[in-house]
């Protein structure tokens, strides 16, 4: 049986998804502080699903589910990750990002469970030095957000070496999309990404989007972010799934698509597939964000196996399919 923490949030239920639609059981830890159980209700049609309710910061609750399941292996996606909260609020971070893991592997550890797939970000890099980023660049994280996924990446390095606990860090870049089928999507609350917010845009009642700074040095002034489809980047945790149980060593993989696309792009991209003009606004630069941010992910092609197919006209078909069953 697999876990999946945060199963009930984003990344998580399509990684579920993924994984019952393979045969695979799962049990779902999870505390809704920002997953949905309406999510877990729709997942549980699709294959053996286990739901509880807990919360890693309380060791007894995730102990308990290492003792009632045959847990072999863990997927790990429970955390927060907002990087504007995560300045204003470290602590909050810190605790539930950083400690909510130490109880995880130390359920682990006592119940003898050596395999962990791990959400780790992109953030963890910090102010790209160059583009794309490959696995050899620095990681000097620029916010809590970051720090708390680059202290757990050391953390999963000492103790491997320690006690032989096997890990694979997945670093994403922006995630994006939903299931070709609209079974889950994203749903967060309150939404600060892109494709969610320029789509909530088109919907009456919405209120215009606000595109944060057109004066940085890219080729229209805009950002520009390496968006990765949310199927593709589930692809990535099966095979290291497969991988781990294969006797992987430790590792770390960067997941994005070699290539970016500037916020005007994706704007752009929006209106033509939800045949839309849609209302924007120009703001401010938005604290914290770097001019330009792609992954070079040819060590996980490499070793993985994995090949990202999905287009951004694609990953936003789906987004928006998802977002008009939710209105
Ligand atoms: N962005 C924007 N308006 C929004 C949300 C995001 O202009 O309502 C911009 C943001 O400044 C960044 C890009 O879109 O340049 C991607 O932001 P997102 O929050 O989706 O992901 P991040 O890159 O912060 O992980």
């Amino acid at each position: 049986m697999i876990l999946v923490t945060g199963g009930a949030g984003y990344i998580g239920s399509h990684c579920v998804l993924s994984l019952l639609k393979k045969g695979e059981e799962v049990v779902v830890f999870d505390s809704l502080v920002t997953g949905h159980i309406e999510t877990i209700e729709t997942l549980k049609q699709y294959g053996k699903l286990k739901f509880v309710r807990g919360n890693l910061q309380n060791l007894s609750e995730i102990l308990e589910v290492f003792e009632n399941n045959d847990v072999t292996s863990v997927v790990h996606f429970a955390a927060f990750s907002q990087v504007g909260e995560s300045v204003k609020d470290p602590q909050k971070y810190y605790y539930n990002n950083v400690y909510g893991t130490l109880n995880l592997l130390n359920a682990m550890l006592q119940h003898n469970v050596k395999k962990i797939v791990f959400s780790s970000t992109a953030a963890t890099y910090g102010e790209p030095e160059y583009t794309p980023i490959d696995e050899k660049h620095p990681q000097n994280p620029i916010n809590p957000y970051g720090s708390s996924k680059l202290m757990i990446e050391k953390i999963l390095d000492d103790y491997d070496k320690a006690y032989g606990l096997k890990s694979v860090r997945l670093r994403y870049f922006n995630v994006a999309g939903a299931d070709s089928e609209s079974i889950v999507g994203e749903w967060h609350d309150p939404e600060t990404h892109l494709i969610p917010n320029i789509l909530k845009s088109t919907f009456s009642g919405g209120k215009p989007f606000a595109m944060f700074g057109d004066d940085y040095d890219t080729k229209d002034g805009t950002c520009v972010r390496d968006y990765i489809n949310v199927e593709d980047l589930v692809c990535a945790h099966l095979l290291a799934l497969d991988y781990l149980n294969s006797n992987g060593a430790t590792t770390y993989y960067n997941l994005g698509t070699n290539d970016g696309n500037t916020v005007k792009e994706v704007f752009s991209s929006c209106e033509l597939v939800t045949g839309k003009d849609i209302p924007v606004e120009i703001k401010a630069r938005r604290e914290g964000d770097p001019a330009v941010l792609v992954a070079d992910n040819s060590k996980a092609k490499k070793e993985l196996g994995w090949s990202p197919e999905k287009t951004l006209e694609q990953s936003i078909k789906s987004a928006y399919a998802w977002e008009v069953k939710r209105h």
